[in-house]
């Protein structure tokens, strides 16, 4: 059986208060919630805070990026090494703000997905189509190129130790998301894509879907058969609606 997980990706937002009064929130609302796996991925600098913050409570922590070198002279940039150090054990790879804003090709993700790994960190692979790339009916040609492209470099044994979150790119932090029907079908297709590979894997990767889920739309997105959890940004930044989609997910 698949865990549900629920990550919220709080971006480059919050201050030294707010992280720790969310962070409080976050720990103290999961209490007794069970089935659900609850992940926070906040911005570097509060890792470390965060982590303390968290204590003894069941969520986990990752970060939202790492470089792909083990150490040495890349200026500002921040390993995974330094990442599990920090009490992270899992890392968002590929998230399409990245892909877009700084540039970030299908052969950067894999050497991520890769370094991550290499440090026994859980990289959550992020695929995803544009408005335009729907539109033109290439949504599962777009899922697939930017999946197949991370499978072929890693080989898909890795992806037991992985997972891959569908967050269309129109749905993000638009409020518009994507109904239950269309995520499940991408959902089954990218399951399908891993099963060519290696069917026991494909039926044990937690697909996640990101994109403007709210508590009031989670339970029918976490009700369809291949959908697994979340990837949560906007309201990840508010304790109880956060805790509301975790309860959602719980199986
Ligand atoms: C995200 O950026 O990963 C995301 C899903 O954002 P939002 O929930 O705000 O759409």
């Amino acid at each position: 059986m698949r865990t549900p997980l629920v990550a919220g990706n709080w971006k480059m937002n919050g201050t030294r208060a707010s992280v720790a009064a969310l962070t409080q929130g976050v720990a103290a609302g999961v209490a007794g919630l069970e089935g659900v796996e609850v992940l926070v991925c906040p911005p570097y600098v509060y890792l470390a805070e965060v982590a303390a913050a968290i204590g003894t409570a069941p969520v986990r922590l990752g970060a939202q990026d790492l470089y792909t070198a083990a150490g040495g002279a890349y200026t500002g940039e921040i390993s995974a090494a330094m990442l599990v150090d920090s009490g992270c054990a899992y890392v968002i790879v590929g998230h399409s703000e990245r892909r877009a804003l700084l540039g970030e090709t299908d052969g950067t993700i894999a050497r991520k997905f890769m370094a991550a790994q290499e440090n026994n960190l859980i990289p959550i692979l992020c695929v995803g189509e544009t408005l335009d790339e729907r539109q033109a009916d290439s949504t599962l040609a777009v899922i697939g190129s930017q999946f197949n492209a991370v499978a072929d470099a890693v080989g898909i044994e890795a992806f037991s130790q992985a997972v891959v979150a569908y967050e269309p790119v129109w749905a993000i932090g638009t409020g518009e998301t994507a109904s239950p029907e269309q995520a499940q079908e991408v959902h089954a297709a990218l399951r399908a894509m891993a099963a060519k590979r290696s069917a026991k894997i494909a039926a044990d990767l937690r697909l996640l879907y990101g994109g403007s889920v709210k508590a009031g739309n989670a339970a029918e997105l976490f009700a369809m058969p291949d959908i697994d959890g979340g990837l949560i940004g906007g309201a990840s930044l508010d304790a109880d609606e956060f805790l509301a989609i975790c309860r959602a997910a719980a199986v």
